[in-house]
């Protein structure tokens, strides 16, 4: 059965007019307080994965205009370092309520850049935003320590410090929030930043800079340089190269974050590594199915599966496995409707590329050939007018164990229902892949609740529950998927640098 298709007949250009706040849509380069085009007169495009439309021309700066980014942000540093937290917090918080007050053209925007429903990219927006308030706050708290010293006469305290301009770059995915998660805790700490956003995805971390501007945050302590995929290994070698960058925050792939780690090792930069996963999510047979299908609707297809954290894998208890993929394909057949996000009813929009839409159908090509089953889904879908890399949600029930969706990440909407007969069992699998990000498992079972969380070989659990993910909760991952945390407490820490000071008195 075809999936339900949005009206379409969507106008990319259309749509980008609509924006009310023209200043926000910047196709320049921020650097040094400044709106730079690329000194070279070089321009990529921008396209609206929906329609394949172009929707703006960026300048693609290269590896010396990332250098005079550098440049300024370390200019900068000093008097930023030197303002206090309060000054920071101040700061932080209007930029803070200028991004909730354009929540609307910013969340247009970034569903024109990067594909995802019109209501969804609103979240974004607030959950982006709820990282600068966040760290608004704890820009305050970051105190030092006064220690028992084992020495008569000597007093031991701990001071804070910046680690000092930070290179960051980001993904498609969360063109704002992967942002925000970034520099809100980088300039509450008092470092400086110079942020390379996402080739697909530059326009929302433009308009952050436009916004932060307008919040007075002095020029050079946020920068933004925009390139060409082409362009992109140079500006990263650069950013990690650099010896005025001292530390490097990166989200993506992990292939891409090893080759970063390596290239940072040249000037021992301090490192954080958000990258890939591939999340189990296990249905126990004393679960409430119900609230499992319900819950894993929204963990597996939103954003159309490009989420780091969505579930990759699921495992349901063989005793429940039949009832539970009757429930669950209905729910996704019932709430589901395909279509370019800002088309009215759209629940679920295109795939960022033709390579992303590619790597979907190669791994269905491939399990269907080892033996799964289509259940829902399956194609590019049908009664679509326009060219976006759609791709409708799949699920696939009777997938063999071995298959590369069991062990790769799909990012994207692929759903893969495996079959299990105990915990034992289940932990082992779950734990069988190189990455450890997510996993989300539901069980009426307490003693099993703490068993399984604690088993799990991942950074973050959802115990009866697929909506992880906040301001206060450390994010990230183990294994493979990098090293680091994000957001809470642990945010800010990424940022600075512990300094023991030992007085003779
Ligand atoms: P990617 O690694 O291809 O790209 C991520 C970013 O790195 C992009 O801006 C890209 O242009 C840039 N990049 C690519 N090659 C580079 C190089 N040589 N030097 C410097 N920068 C380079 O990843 P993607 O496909 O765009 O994003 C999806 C991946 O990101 C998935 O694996 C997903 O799990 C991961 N991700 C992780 C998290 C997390 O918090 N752990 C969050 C979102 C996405």
């Amino acid at each position: 059965m075809p999936f339900q298709v949005s009206a379409m007949g969507i106008s990319s250009a259309a749509e980008l007019a609509k924006i009310g706040d023209r200043a926000l849509v910047r196709s320049e380069a921020y650097v040094g307080g400044r709106w730079v085009g690329a000194p070279s007169g070089k321009t990529f495009d921008v396209v609206d994965p929906g329609t394949l439309d172009r929707i703006a021309t960026v300048a693609d700066m290269d590896a010396d205009d990332v250098r005079r980014a550098v440049d300024a942000a370390h200019d900068a540093f000093a008097g930023w370092r030197a303002t206090t937290a309060k000054q920071r917090a101040g700061l932080l918080r209007k930029w803070f309520d200028l991004i909730v007050a354009s929540k609307d053209d910013l969340a247009r925007l970034l569903t024109l850049e990067c594909g995802k429903p019109l209501g969804e990219a609103a979240g974004e927006v607030l959950y982006g935003a709820s990282f600068v308030e966040w760290f608004a706050e704890e820009a305050k708290r970051a105190d030092g320590d006064v220690f028992q010293s084992p020495a008569a006469g000597t007093r031991i305290v701990t001071i804070k410090q910046p680690v000092g301009v930070a290179g960051i770059i980001t993904p498609y995915n969360f063109p704002i929030a992967m942002v925000t998660r970034k520099v809100g805790a980088a300039l509450a700490a008092g470092c400086t930043v110079v942020v390379r956003p996402a080739h697909e995805t530059p326009l929302s971390a433009l308009a952050l800079c436009e916004l932060a501007e307008r919040a007075g945050i002095p020029p050079g302590v946020l920068n933004a340089v925009t390139c060409s995929a082409d362009g992109t290994p140079a500006v990263g070698r650069e950013l990690t190269t650099n010896p005025l960058v001292r530390k490097v925050s990166f989200t993506g792939s992990t292939p891409v974050g090893k080759l970063l780690m390596g290239q940072a090792a040249s000037t021992m930069k301090r490192l954080s590594l958000e990258l890939g996963g591939n999340a189990p999510f296990i249905v126990f047979e004393d679960a409430d199915l119900d609230a499992a299908a319900e819950q894993l609707v929204f963990c597996k297809f939103r954003n159309s599966g490009q989420t780091c954290i969505c579930a990759n894998r699921i495992f349901v208890h063989e005793s429940v496995y039949a009832d539970f993929v009757d429930r669950f394909v209905a729910l996704v057949t019932a709430k589901l409707r395909v279509g370019h996000g800002l088309a009215e009813g759209t629940t679920f929009g295109p795939i960022i590329t033709e390579r992303g839409a590619a790597k979907v159908e190669d791994q269905l090509r491939r399990a269907v050939a080892a033996g799964a089953r289509v259940v829902l889904g399956g194609r590019r879908p049908e009664g679509l007018a326009v060219r976006g890399h759609f791709f409708e949600p799949t699920v696939l029930v009777d997938v063999p164990a071995d298959v590369p969706m069991s062990c790769e990440e799909t990012f994207g909407p692929l759903c893969p229902i495996f079959s299990f007969s105990s915990e034992d069992e289940v932990i082992r699998r779950a734990n069988s892949v190189d990455v450890g990000l997510a996993g989300y498992f539901y069980s009426r079972d307490v003693a099993r609740a703490f068993r399984v969380a604690e088993a799990l070989e991942v950074g973050m659990v959802g115990v009866n529950t697929g909506a992880i993910g906040s301001e206060v909760m450390p994010f990230g991952g183990v294994k493979e998927s990098g090293m680091g945390r994000e957001g809470s407490r642990y945010g800010i820490a990424e940022y600075l640098n512990i300094k023991s000071v030992v007085f003779s008195i």
